[in-house]
């Protein structure tokens, strides 16, 4: 496995994979892998040719510098399973290799969907990622990109840079991957004290009840959304921050759920904003 620390390196090494027929798979992390990275990883090594992750925390996308610094960091733990899952590259950037001149004055406008949900409360996140994508995206060239459901929000503004934009990347999907009890894997969940891991659960309880909802039949949104506000309320470790539904294709708001949606949570316990979301079944 090669470790790669600059952006003309890998293009050179992924220009000549490409040059060779050969098809790459790109998966883009911040590292500290848990199972939900893992998945992605093992679907680029089992669908492409030659599978390439990337290990870069974006500062662009932190607004508070504490919650940059605070961010877990393991990577020798990293390349050890990038190598166990036969990952052919590793690109792990320092900061001044993707930005040279420091915070970029020219950057992706993430539009009107990057201003709503995480991006109402992490002002600036989404450009700050979506900037960082689109480096990352340059630095290997056409590819298929895995991204995970967990972040989706995030999943849907990278498919729009990517139309919008013409990047030459197919971008797919996959499940979040979710401990025992539900709460979906994160490497923020290593923040968590004993009682704020056990009330996170409260999460995907809150999505579990708006998904039975609908599933029975319920079609007004405001319906699943009080639910989903109303177990988060209930549990003392959390400050809830948004319970949302969305229509899947356009990620706006719903009122009456009629075609594929999504619900969506956000709460905060302690210091540490947890998300997590679930697509609702069609009854
Ligand atoms: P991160 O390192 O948090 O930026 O995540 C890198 C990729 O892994 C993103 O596409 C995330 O959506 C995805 N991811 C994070 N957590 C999970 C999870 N629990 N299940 C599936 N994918 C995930």
């Amino acid at each position: 496995m090669e470790v790669i620390r600059t952006v003309a390196t890998t293009l050179a090494s992924c220009d000549e994979a490409r040059s060779n027929g050969k098809s790459i798979g790109f998966v883009p992390t911040m590292g500290s892998f848990h199972d939900g990275h893992l998945s992605l990883i093992r679907r680029a090594r089992s669908e492409r040719d030659v599978a390439i992750v990337s290990i870069f925390v974006n500062p662009l996308q932190f607004g508070d510098p504490a919650d940059l610094a605070a961010y877990p960091r393991n990577e020798e733990r990293d390349l050890t399973i990038a190598r166990e899952l036969n990952v052919d590259v590793v690109f792990a950037p320092s900061a001044e290799e993707m930005y040279p001149q420091g915070r970029p004055d020219v950057a992706v406008d993430p539009g009107p969907l990057g201003e709503r949900l995480e991006g109402a409360s992490r002002p600036g996140h989404f450009r700050g990622v979506l900037t960082a994508v689109a480096k990352l995206f340059h630095a290997v060239g056409a590819c298929r990109a895995y991204f995970g459901e967990k972040d989706a929000q995030q999943l849907a503004l990278v498919r729009r840079m990517v139309a919008d934009l013409s990047f030459p990347v197919d971008v797919v999907s996959s499940p979040t991957v979710r401990e025992a009890d539900g709460v979906a894997m994160s490497s923020r969940n290593a923040r968590l004290t004993p009682d704020q891991r056990e009330a996170a659960g409260c999460l995907f309880l809150a999505l579990s009840e708006a998904a039975e909802l609908a599933n029975a039949g319920e079609r007004d949104a405001a319906k699943l959304v009080a639910a989903m506000a109303r177990e988060i309320g209930a549990t003392p470790e959390a400050r809830l921050d948004y319970a949302v539904v969305v229509d899947e294709a356009t990620f706006t708001e719903v009122r009456e759920i009629r075609t594929a949606a999504r619900a969506l949570v956000a709460a905060l316990f302690g210091q540490t904003r947890l998300i997590d979301n679930l697509l609702l079944p069609t009854a």
